[in-house]
């Protein structure tokens, strides 16, 4: 059985005669929300009984879903072979963000990050990673609201290093006749893989980009995130520098801010002298703490005095709401809990 979401148009259009058959079954599936080849009733009976044994439309099943008092969402998505993909569904009264996964567990071991701490599983097939917003967003929105939200790359995983199925995710996602999504409605989060970053710039398709920093010298940054041993840290800020220009004036550098580790005036005045000549965006994210981390989050009086800092130097910053943190569901705390629990049907 083939996953119908693993396959871009122009490849359906080369396996079908006639190849308008590849328009219309995205038609179907993506606009028309069809997961039964039965109500596609502008393809041919006997057609439709031989893709049916061939091509599975079907969303994969929610796991488990949990939700938060602020109307958060997190879901376990189960694929094929049983693993789970996590899925974060946050409602917001201007546009609703889905959070999605890129990989299950993620190889990049960085210090104050649960999903770190897994290590890699393996890395999601392009449809695996574009049907969570799928699912989410049926789970969510109705048929009017269906197209108002976003999606942020920043769930488990490093998308980069997943590259080539998360540059066919986006280009399934961008279709006209699929979800048709513009790519400023998608954000892509890295720790900075370098040359992946590279071969992104150069790229028909560039989604929004958020630049994972953390920490704000090499000493600090080789700590908290390893692979700035290999990617250090001014190789990362130049290829930003490099990056195509309209995408370049709206990067945002993610910066969490843990007590005594990342938090201090100096810190802040660092991160200030990184960034400069860059039209950079700073969100800075207050730990979210986890018994398994050694770390903890700092004061509202730190956090604000670090933000003043930045904004003295005239960087826009802002400070991410904590969301669905009762569910575990903020921010680096994705880490497959309750994973064995029973099958809960999306409908
Ligand atoms: N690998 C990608 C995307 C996944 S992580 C990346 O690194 O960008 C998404 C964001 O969550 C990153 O900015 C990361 O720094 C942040 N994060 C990880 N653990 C966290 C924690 N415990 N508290 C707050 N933010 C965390």
């Amino acid at each position: 059985m083939n996953f119908f979401f693993d396959f871009e148009r122009s490849e359906l259009a080369r396996a079908f005669d006639p190849p308008f058959r590849a328009t219309q079954l995205y038609k179907s599936v993506y606009q028309r929300w069809l997961d039964n080849f039965e109500l596609m009733t502008d393809i041919p009976r006997e057609l439709r009984t031989s893709l049916a044994e061939q091509w599975n439309i079907q969303l994969p099943p929610v796991h488990r879903r949990f939700d938060s008092i602020d109307g958060t969402r997190r879901y376990l998505v189960r694929l094929e072979d049983g693993e789970l993909a996590e899925t974060v569904f946050i409602p917001e009264s201007n546009r609703n963000t889905i959070c999605i996964s890129s990989q299950v567990g993620c190889a990049l071991a960085c210090t104050f990050c649960l999903t770190g701490q897994l290590g890699l599983t393996r890395n999601l097939t392009a449809g695996e990673i574009l049907t969570q917003a799928m699912v989410a967003q049926r789970d969510n929105l109705s048929w009017d609201e269906r197209d108002s939200f976003n999606i942020v790359m920043m769930g488990m995983g490093e998308p980069l290093h997943n590259y080539d199925n998360v540059m066919k995710s986006l280009r399934i996602l961008h279709d006209e006749e699929g979800l048709n999504m513009s790519m400023s409605r998608i954000t892509l989060s890295t720790a900075g893989m370098l040359p992946a970053l590279e071969r992104l710039a150069v790229e028909p398709l560039i989604p929004n980009l958020a630049i994972s920093l953390t920490g704000a010298t090499n000493t600090k940054r080789d700590t908290l995130m390893p692979i700035n041993r290999k990617y250090p840290i001014e190789q990362l800020v130049d290829a930003v520098r490099r990056f195509p220009v309209k995408h370049r004036q709206r990067v945002t550098f993610e910066y969490v801010l843990m007590k005594g580790i990342t938090d201090s005036p100096q810190d802040a005045h660092s991160l200030a002298r990184l960034l400069r000549g860059l039209p950079a965006k700073v969100n800075l994210i207050p730990l979210n703490e986890a018994e398994e981390l050694g770390y903890a989050r700092p004061s509202d009086e730190s956090v604000d005095r670090f933000r003043q800092i930045l904004l003295d130097h005239r960087i826009d910053t802002f400070v991410r709401k904590n969301r669905g943190n009762d569910i575990s569901a903020a921010c680096g705390q994705l880490k497959k809990k309750w994973a064995d629990t029973e099958i809960i049907p999306l409908r």
